[in-house]
C-alpha cells in the first residue's frame, strides 16, 4: 500500500539522518522529558556566577559545569528555554555549539563538542522573558511593598530556563554561586545561606550534598532571617518574620518525629522562606530552604502540616529522588505518608484523622474527574511525551499515601517503620523507579512472600487504575460531630446554634464541602452573619466558602472574593474558583474580567492554568 511505502522510506530518511547527526545535534529523550545525553556524559557540579538584573527582569550568568565522558561522547547535550546563548568554552577554549529547535514545553537542546579528555564546559547566557522558573514581582505585589522580588520554582522542567542544565531527576549535582543583586537585598538559595544582608548584594552559596537539578533554588529580595533553634529558622519579609517565626515553632518538635521516622537529617541547616503571595504552589522541597506559601500563617498553627510535608521530602525525594517523573509517586506518595506521621506525632491520632479525611476526598475528587478507569488514576503513571507537570495530581500523594498506610496496617508498623528507615537510608543519594521501589519491599517488607503481596493487591495499587478494595478509610470521630451539626443547620436550625469554638481549620474544610450547593440564600446570609466567613484571613476557608458563594450566587461576597483571587497565587485556590464560575454564563463573565485585573498577580505557570480553564479545557 502507498501509505505503508511512504512512512516506510520516511522512517528509512529518519533512520539515516539520526545516525549521522545523533551525536551532534540534541534528540529529545520523550521518557525522560531531556535533550540532554546525561548516561553518557553526566554532570558532576556547577559553578555558576552570575547577576540578578531587576531593571530588565532578567539573569546574566555564566555556568561552569565539571562532567564526565564515560562513553567518550564527541558531544555534551544540556536543556535549555528561551535562553540567550552568548559564548560557550570547552576546557577554556571557545567552541561552536549548536541550539536546536524550541518546543514550548522543553525548550532546545543544546549540543556542544567535546575531546575525550575534555572535563569543563563554561556557557555565558541570559535567561529569556519566558523563563517559567523565574517570577519577578514588583514593590506592590509583594507582602512589604518596599522592594522587587524574585523567586524560582524549578519542579518540574524549569530549571533549563534559570541556565543550562541537564535537567532529569535522575542524575545528582554539587554547586557553588556567586551572585551580584541589587545592594540592599538578600539573596538565598538551597544552599548554605546568610543570615545577615551582604551592602554590596554580594553573596556566595554552596551546596556541597549532591541533588537534582529540579531542586536549584533562589529568591531575592527584603528578605530577613529569625531563628527557631540551632537548626532552623525563618526567611520572610521583615514584616511577616515575627508572625511567621511564631507559626512555625514547631518545626523542631516536627524535625525530632521526622528523624525518629527516617533516619538522622543529612542536609545539615532546616530552614522555612514564607514566599511572597503570588508564590504559585503550597510549598517546595528545596534542599536547605523549604520555600512555602503565607497561606500557611493563619495565625493558629492549623496549616503547618504543609510544613511537615515539605520536610518529609529531606527524606522522600531530596534523599531517594524519582528516576522519572513517572515515578512521581514515590516522591509525593512516601512524603504524604511521612507527612501524616510526622502530624500524628506531634498533634495526636484524632486531629490527624482529619487530615487523612480530607486527603482522601481530594483523592475521590480526582476519581470523579479523570473517571475510576482513567490510566492517570495508576500510581505508576505513564507521561512519555507529555507535560511531566500533568502528573502532579491528588493521585500521587494520596493513593500513595493511602496504599503505604494499608501496607503499615497490615504488616504492623513496627516493621513497616523498619523498612521505611531502611528504605531511606540504602537508597540515599539514588534514583528510585517503581520496579526497584516494589523489589526493595518485596526482600524487606514481604521477605519474599508472594502469597502476601498478592493478598495485599500491591500490583493492582500501583499499576491499575481505579482504587482496590482493601483500601483503609476511617470516618473522623470529629468529622462525625461536625456532620451532624451540618444536617440540623440544613434542617432549619439557625447558624449561631453550632458550636464551633473547638473547631480547626479542618472542621470548617468539612463543613464547607459537605453542605448543600447551592445553599439557599437565607441560610448564606445566617452562616455569614454568624461566622463572617466573607474576608476571613484563613485562605483554606476562603476558598471552601467562596466556592460556596460562587455556587449559591451569594454576592455580598464578590467584592472580597475578587480581592482574594487578585492577591493570592496559589494554583490549589484559584483553580477551584475560577473552575465554579466557569459553571454559568455569568460567572464566565466574571471570570474573564477578574483574570485580566489579576493577572499580572499571578506566577507564569498559574497564568496558563487559568487560561485554559477560562477556554473550558
Ligand atoms: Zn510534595
Amino acid at each position: 500500500m502507498r501509505l505503508m511505502i511512504c512512512s516506510v522510506l520516511l522512517m528509512m530518511a529518519f533512520a539515516s539522518c539520526k545516525t549521522k547527526v545523533q551525536d551532534k545535534e540534541a534528540v529529545l529523550n520523550t521518557e525522560m522529558h531531556t535533550f540532554s545525553n546525561y548516561e553518557q556524559v553526566t554532570c558532576k557540579h556547577l559553578d555558576w556566577k552570575a547577576i540578578v538584573d531587576f531593571d530588565h527582569k532578567r539573569i546574566r550568568g555564566q555556568a561552569t559545569w565539571s562532567f564526565e565522558n564515560k562513553s567518550k561522547a564527541q558531544h555534551i547535550h544540556f536543556d535549555t528555554y528561551a535562553l540567550g546563548i552568548k559564548q560557550v568554552k570547552v576546557n577554556g577554549k571557545v567552541v561552536t555549539y549548536n541550539l536546536g529547535k524550541f518546543d514550548p514545553v522543553y525548550g532546545s537542546g543544546l549540543s556542544i563538542p567535546i575531546g575525550e579528555n575534555d572535563s569543563i564546559v563554561s556557557i555565558e547566557y541570559q535567561t529569556g522573558p519566558t523563563a517559567i522558573a523565574l517570577q519577578w514581582l514588583t514593590p506592590e505585589q509583594t507582602a512589604g511593598k518596599v522592594l522587587p522580588y524574585l523567586f524560582t520554582q524549578c519542579e518540574s522542567i524549569f530549571a533549563r530556563s534559570l541556565l543550562p542544565c541537564q535537567d532529569v531527576p535522575a542524575i545528582r549535582i554539587t554547586y557553588n554561586a556567586d551572585l551580584q543583586v541589587p545592594k540592599g537585598m538578600m539573596a538565598v538559595m538551597s544552599a548554605k545561606n546568610p543570615t545577615e544582608r551582604n551592602p554590596q548584594g554580594l553573596y556566595h552559596f554552596e551546596m556541597e550534598v549532591p541533588i537534582p537539578s529540579y531542586l536549584i533554588a533562589l529568591a531575592v529580595g527584603d528578605i530577613s532571617y529569625k531563628a527557631i533553634d540551632e537548626r532552623s529558622g525563618v526567611y520572610t519579609e521583615p514584616c511577616m518574620l515575627d508572625k511567621a517565626a511564631w507559626e512555625l515553632s514547631d518545626i523542631p518538635a516536627m524535625m525530632k518525629a521526622a528523624e525518629a521516622l527516617g533516619g538522622p537529617y543529612k542536609w545539615g541547616k532546616y530552614d522555612v522562606l514564607i514566599a511572597p503571595p503570588s508564590f504559585p504552589i503550597g510549598g517546595m522541597e528545596n534542599p536547605r530552604l523549604t520555600f512555602a506559601t503565607p497561606t500557611i500563617i493563619a495565625g493558629d498553627k492549623s496549616l503547618v502540616s504543609l510544613i511537615a510535608h515539605e520536610m518529609a521530602h529531606s527524606w522522600s525525594g531530596n534523599l531517594v529522588t524519582n528516576a522519572t517523573w513517572n515515578d512521581i509517586w514515590l516522591n509525593e506518595g512516601y512524603t504524604t505518608y511521612f507527612e501524616r506521621r510526622i502530624m500524628e506525632s506531634i498533634s495526636g491520632t484524632s486531629y490527624n484523622d482529619m487530615l487523612w479525611e480530607l486527603g482522601y476526598q481530594d483523592m475521590e475528587s480526582d476519581f470523579k474527574d479523570f473517571g475510576m478507569k482513567s490510566p492517570d488514576t495508576r500510581l505508576r503513571v505513564e507521561l512519555k511525551g507529555r507535560n511531566p507537570g500533568e502528573g502532579f495530581t491528588n493521585i500521587p500523594y494520596e493513593k500513595g499515601a493511602v496504599f503505604l498506610r494499608m501496607l503499615e496496617e497490615n504488616t504492623g508498623r513496627e516493621k513497616f517503620d523498619k523498612y521505611l528507615n531502611d528504605y531511606f537510608q540504602s537508597n540515599a543519594f539514588t534514583p528510585m523507579t517503581t520496579k526497584k521501589c516494589l523489589e526493595y519491599m518485596d526482600e524487606h517488607l514481604f521477605n519474599h512472600d508472594e502469597a502476601l503481596r498478592k493478598k495485599l493487591k500491591v500490583d493492582e495499587w500501583v499499576y491499575e487504575p481505579g482504587l482496590p478494595d482493601n483500601c483503609p478509610h476511617t470516618n473522623p470521630a470529629r468529622f462525625v460531630a461536625v456532620d451532624s451539626a451540618r444536617m440540623a443547620f440544613e434542617k432549619g436550625g439557625m447558624a449561631k446554634a453550632i458550636q464551633t469554638t473547638a473547631w480547626s481549620t479542618h472542621e470548617w474544610l468539612q463543613f464547607l464541602r459537605k453542605i448543600s450547593h447551592p445553599l439557599p440564600a437565607d441560610k448564606m446570609k445566617d452562616l455569614d452573619n454568624a461566622f463572617k466567613l466573607t474576608g476571613t484571613g484563613n485562605s483554606e476557608i476562603a476558598d471552601e466558602w467562596y466556592k460556596l458563594c460562587i455556587a449559591s450566587g451569594y454576592e455580598t461576597a464578590y467584592p472580597a472574593m475578587e480581592k482574594f483571587l487578585a492577591s493570592v497565587g496559589r494554583q490549589k485556590f484559584l483553580e477551584p474558583l475560577y473552575g465554579e464560575m466557569m459553571k454559568s454564563e455569568k460567572g464566565k463573565g466574571m471570570a474573564k474580567t477578574i483574570f485580566s485585573n489579576s493577572r499580572s498577580n499571578y506566577h507564569p505557570i498559574t497564568a496558563l492554568k487559568i487560561e485554559k480553564i477560562l477556554k473550558g479545557k
